[in-house]
């Protein structure tokens, strides 16, 4: 069994989309970022890297790399999900926050599961949940949006 942390965090700006867990979510601002931003599928990329010992988002994803520019972060998890596969593992759970003062996201769960399932995990090991921060520091001014994700990965026997 191994286990793997992700957190992220982008700031909300004016001219872009919101884009959380896969899915373009109804607000007036987005999340800035070289890809779409997605901090729920930055975070659970994150864990995934962290439980394979693989180092960091950054490393396999460099924001200087023309290829990432706007990319899809389904995509991207795609990627790290494929790898998780080549490396024996099977991924066993994923459990995930949002931190965000605004918008409401309870009635988009489902959705950002489906979303999520694109990449090739399956729907029964996600869970996500959304918090706002009470308004404190840069979250609670809506400043920015952040995520925590941790996995667990098993690996399969052969
Ligand atoms: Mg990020």
């Amino acid at each position: 069994m191994r286990i793997g942390i992700g957190y992220d965090s982008h700031r909300l700006v004016e001219g872009r989309r919101l884009v959380l867990g896969g899915i373009d979510v109804l607000f007036e601002k987005g999340l800035l970022g070289h890809s779409d931003g997605d901090v729920l599928c930055h975070a659970i990329i994150d864990a995934l890297i962290g439980a394979l010992g693989e180092g960091d988002i950054g490393k396999h994803f460099p924001d200087t790399d023309a290829r990432w520019k706007d990319a899809s972060s389904i995509l991207l998890l795609k990627h790290i999900v494929e790898m998780v596969k080549s490396k024996g593992f099977e991924i066993v759970w994923i459990d995930s926050v949002i931190l965000a003062e605004q918008p409401k996201l309870a009635h988009c769960m489902d959705s950002m599961k489906d979303a999520i399932s694109q990449s090739g995990i399956p729907k029964s090991v996600i869970n996500i949940k959304a918090k706002t921060n009470e308004g404190m520091g840069f979250i609670g001014r809506g400043e920015g949006i952040a995520a925590q994700a941790v996995c667990l990965l098993k690996k399969i026997e052969r």
